[in-house]
């Protein structure tokens, strides 16, 4: 086993009714780095996604997990080992402040192992205190007590990636993580995208390709299901097949 792989499949296919919309498809995900999913609508980018977290079952092949075959584990499990997909599903409590919503999140991520943390005289400062570190991180500071629904588009956005990193996952799945954003925003979120990189690995969906190039160490172009080419931005863009099939030159 390659220890530097984090996620990686095998052969993983997908189909829905008779349509294939993912056809053996090998990811190899290094850790530490930012890994991006490109390729037109349809592509199956966020099939992927669906699958290797395992909201979606699997057709055919194998997810790997740190060398740990997941093809089978509860989604709740996936999470539970680290990886961990953000925006679409996490929740936001719109009428909360910034800071209860990362309370929430990080109040979620305590079982009953931490029960003795709970009785203890100074659990509700510390929670506190993880909570402001978590909201600084992403750059929210000074936010804290704003709501949840008067923040800009982006800052939600970062908002999410507060409760997401509550749950200290060791791989960030972000799909289209700059969707409808300003310039601002979107220089924000790079950003904070960088920051989260330097001791974790991304996987990120996402259709900016200034911002693919910018942030991405490895990209996997998708067309049809199929991986089309995968490497640098320099090689991706130098490939004749990739700017026929999807810079459309
Ligand atoms: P992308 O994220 O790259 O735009 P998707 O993964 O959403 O692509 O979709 C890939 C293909 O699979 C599309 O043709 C889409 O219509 C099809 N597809 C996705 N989900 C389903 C589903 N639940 N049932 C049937 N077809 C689906």
């Amino acid at each position: 086993m390659d220890a530097d792989l984090v996620l990686e499949t095998r052969g993983l296919t997908k189909e829905f009714r008779g349509f294939i919309a993912v056809k053996d498809v090998d990811l190899r995900v290094r850790r530490g780095t930012i890994h991006a999913l490109i390729g037109p609508n349809g592509a199956g980018k966020t099939t992927v996604f669906n699958l290797v977290t395992r909201f979606l079952p699997t057709s055919g092949g194998r997810i790997l997990y740190k060398g740990r075959d997941i093809t089978a584990t509860r989604p709740a499990e996936v999470a539970r080992l680290g990886m961990v997909r953000s925006f679409q599903i996490s929740a936001v409590f719109p009428h909360l402040t910034v800071l209860e919503n990362v309370r929430i999140a990080l109040q979620n991520r305590l079982t009953r192992d931490t029960y003795r943390f709970w009785k203890s005289e100074r659990c509700l400062d510390r929670l506190n205190d993880r909570a402001l570190d978590l909201i600084e991180s992403v750059g929210l500071g000074g936010s804290e007590q704003q709501k949840a629904t008067d923040l800009s588009y982006g800052r939600k956005r970062a908002l999410e990636v507060a409760t997401t990193l509550a749950l200290d996952p060791e791989v960030m799945l972000l799909d289209e993580p700059m969707a409808g954003m300003g310039h601002e925003d979107i220089g924000r979120i790079t950003a904070l995208i960088r920051r989260l990189a330097k001791d974790r690995t991304v996987l990120m969906v996402e259709h900016n390709l200034s911002v693919v190039a910018d942030l991405s160490d490895t990209i996997t172009v998708l067309q049809r299901g199929q991986v089309l080419a995968e490497g640098s931005y320099a090689e991706i863009s130098r490939d004749p097949q990739v700017r026929q099939a999807y810079m459309g030159s």
